[in-house]
């Protein structure tokens, strides 16, 4: 017999593996809540950027940016046509936040502990009403360790710097494949060595690669994962 007891669904996986798609779907398709936790690194990044707290090398200064923790509020506001907006300090940063000067400095600012530790209090206090889907790179493994159901993303990194680009170019940004590619490589080392909570896939998820599959072949693996559980 199927329940309607809400559950956790946290999706994990690698920088432009397709895995915010796959879960702001999900959540549209269940009437769950989505929250992208990869924007919150990158809106205090941003801020960190826009307040001299990293250097001409992509170096964060790590003091600086745990000190302004306090005054950096991060918010997600939803649209009546169900998109997310980021919000930072009350300022709609969504479009900002996705730029190359963003993607290119976040790693070092996600490798910071003091950093984690915060974001991840965010993020554990935004389940409790439960009927959510996450999705980052330690969700299944140290933000929600108990998530119902667990899925873990991957894709060749040519086939993900090819979506990316392809995103960057739809929206007008004058990017080059080769610095796309490059970012995605940076960033899979930085995710995948930091000492705090590095992306790994969680025991207990599920592993799919998209590469060779299409929005709709996704969806509906996505849903029949979805079912298995909700119908337990
Ligand atoms: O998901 P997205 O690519 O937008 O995330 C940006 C960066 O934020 C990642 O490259 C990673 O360094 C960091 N991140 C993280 N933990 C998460 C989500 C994102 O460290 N849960």
């Amino acid at each position: 017999m199927q329940h309607n007891k809400p559950i956790i669904i946290a999706i994990d996986g690698y920088s432009s593996s397709g895995k915010s798609t796959m879960a702001r779907r999900l959540a549209a398709a269940v009437g769950y809540r989505y929250i992208d936790s990869g924007a919150m690194y990158r809106a205090v990044t941003l801020y960190a950027l826009d307040h001299g707290m990293i250097d001409s090398e992509g170096q964060p200064d790590a003091d600086a940016i745990i000190g302004a923790l306090p005054s950096i509020k991060i918010d997600f506001d939803v649209r009546p046509d169900g998109t997310q907006h980021t919000m930072l300090n009350g300022v709609d940063v969504e479009t900002e936040i996705r730029r190359l000067r963003v993607s290119d400095a976040v790693s070092p600012v996600a490798a910071i502990a003091g950093v984690r530790h915060a974001l991840v209090a965010m993020q554990k206090e935004m389940g409790c009403s439960r009927g959510i889907v996450m999705d980052g790179r330690d969700i299944g493994t140290v933000v929600f360790p108990d998530a119902e159901l667990k899925i873990f993303v991957d894709a060749s990194a040519e086939t993900r710097a090819q979506r990316r680009f392809k995103e960057l170019v739809d929206k007008g940004s004058a990017v080059s494949y080769e610095d796309v590619l490059a970012n995605v490589v940076h960033r899979d080392h930085i995710d995948t060595t930091r000492a705090e909570s590095p992306l790994r896939r969680a025991e207990d998820a599920i592993a799919i690669d998209n590469s060779h599959m299409t929005l709709e072949q996704q969806d509906a693996w996505l849903l029949e994962r979805f079912n298995e559980v909700t119908a337990r």
